[in-house]
């Protein structure tokens, strides 16, 4: 599953996403607000709009009944107002989702809403099962029937199995048979309920509204709704929210935290907190401990926009140098394709990114971006900058290269794709066709964040902390990078 840029069925290049790994999901929940629930989950899912852009939907209970609306597309695409007018009630919960296995079909849109035994459910999910296949089966040959390809049926069909008492016995029954990551909100016609799997791996908070509570993947959402920012939601913990409150308890024996690292490095928005981290601040920081370690004599620095600023902006101020936007991003492509002709595949990054040729003439130029996935952008954006007359080009990644595959609902690529799971970085930098070539070190990242453990940083390193999927065989995957080019990154 490989979404960074080629829709392969039309054989056309995507314009609007980038060489990145890509974010799968976005989840929202309000409970209790005397204000319309419905617009308020929208505009929240704005907020969101970075975790998925594929497809959205807002879920409405007023008590009696669930009303769903979602479709494909952007938020703005989605919901009209005469949609959301029609979406009456007091709670809501909202999902915004990047196109992984299968999503792209309308009936992977989130949230799902169904029956169980004690009535109406919704449910939207943030994250990857590891052992979906196995649970699939057990479940099909039991006589459960599958709709879509999401994970989150999965979870209904074992809280359907479990739902002769409380919902949340059912949904703890349930938390014990799934492995993997996992940030939920699930809402009846009179609870809503936020869990966060027992590694912390996706972010979930929580917040106020006046009597109303929020759960949120990311704190911006609570920000732009006006919303105080409570706590986040603990490793393994479900939060219940009622009547008569909030109530909460942990569902597992809790384990190391392994909050995705990549979260700070590039999913996350940098004006949002997670774990008591704020990513504009942790992304500058990495920006400074790559310029500790791989200090260029550049004439400018420039960043990558917009999820190279502030690496950009530390690695400048680290090293005094000179810092400006010589980066011009297209906002408004969207949804454009280009055919695959070389002509067009030029013309395409130029549309997409554009160099202020004033500023980079006769230049020493150091392009900082997050991280190389394929390392084509890398390898345009190198090229454009010598066209337009930079006498050096020198690339800083403020991240280690990305060797391994996620399985934890991330769409990093197959490891064949990856770039730095084949070459070595001294033959990345010649395939970029730049003059130098860092990574920040796995430790300088630890520093940058001021923590050494709590990450996942699989992708990274291999060391996958929440298992791997059974069917994969990590030594059928092995990369063909040895040890020793590894450390030539750090
Ligand atoms: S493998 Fe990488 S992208 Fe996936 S959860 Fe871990 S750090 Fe995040």
């Amino acid at each position: 599953m490989f979404h960074a840029g080629i829709n392969k069925k039309a054989g056309e290049e995507f314009l609007g996403q980038a060489d990145k790994l890509e974010e799968a999901c976005g989840v929202f929940g309000i409970y209790g607000s005397e204000k319309d629930v419905a617009r308020l989950t929208h505009y929240a899912l704005y907020a969101l709009q970075h975790r998925g852009q594929e497809s959205a939907g807002v879920a409405v209970s007023d008590g009696q009944g669930i009303k769903v609306h979602k479709g494909r597309g952007l938020v703005a695409d989605v919901f009209s107002d005469r949609v959301l007018t029609d979406l009456t009630g007091h709670m809501a919960i909202g999902h915004v989702q990047y196109s992984t296995m299968g999503s792209g079909l309308a009936v992977n849109s989130q949230p799902l809403v169904c029956q169980y035994l004690k009535g109406n459910l919704a449910i939207a999910h943030n994250g990857n099962l590891i052992n979906a296949q196995e649970l699939k089966e057990k479940l099909a040959a039991d006589g459960s029937v599958f709709q879509s390809t999401l994970d989150v049926e999965i979870m209904v069909n074992l809280i359907a199995r479990y739902g002769q008492g409380l919902l949340e016995e059912a949904l703890l029954k349930a938390m014990r048979d799934i492995q993997g990551s996992y940030a939920l909100v699930v809402m009846t016609e009179d609870k809503l309920i936020g869990v966060r799997d027992p590694y912390g791996n996706r972010p979930l908070c929580l917040g106020k509204m006046d009597n109303a509570y929020l759960l949120a993947s990311e704190s911006c959402a609570l920000d732009v709704l006006g919303a105080e920012f409570i706590r986040d939601v603990a490793p393994g913990e479900i939060v219940v929210i009622d009547q008569a409150g909030l109530h909460s308890r942990r569902f597992l024996p809790s384990v190391e935290r392994a909050l995705c690292v990549f979260e700070f490095i590039y999913f996350a928005r940098p004006d949002s907190n997670i774990d008591g981290i704020n990513v504009m601040e942790a992304r500058r920081a990495m920006g400074r401990e790559l310029a500790k370690e791989s200090p260029v004599k550049a004439d400018i620095v420039l960043p990558v926009p917009d999820s190279g600023i502030a690496g950009a902006l530390g690695y400048a101020e680290a090293l005094n140098l000179f810092f400006d936007m010589g980066l011009m991003k297209n906002r408004y492509i969207g949804r454009t394709f280009i055919r695959p002709e070389q002509n067009e595949r030029n013309l395409a990054v130029r549309l997409k990114l554009n160099p202020v040729t004033k500023l980079v003439v006769g230049k020493k130029v150091a392009v900082v971006d997050d991280s190389i996935v394929r390392g084509t952008t890398s390898k345009k954006i190198v090229k454009t900058l010598r066209n337009r007359g930079a006498a050096e080009v020198h690339l800083l990644i403020t991240s280690p290269p990305v060797i391994a595959p996620c399985y934890y609902g991330i769409d990093t690529s197959e490891r064949a794709q990856l770039i730095a799971a084949q070459k070595s970085p001294a033959e990345i930098r010649e395939y970029i066709g730049a003059d130098s070539l860092s990574y920040l070190s796995i430790e300088g990242l630890y520093r940058a964040l001021q923590q050494e453990t709590g990450f996942c940083t699989a992708c990274l390193n291999e060391e996958y902390s929440l298992g791997i999927p059974p069917e994969e065989k990590l030594g059928k995957h092995c990369s063909e990078i040895s040890s020793r080019q590894r450390k030539e990154a750090r």
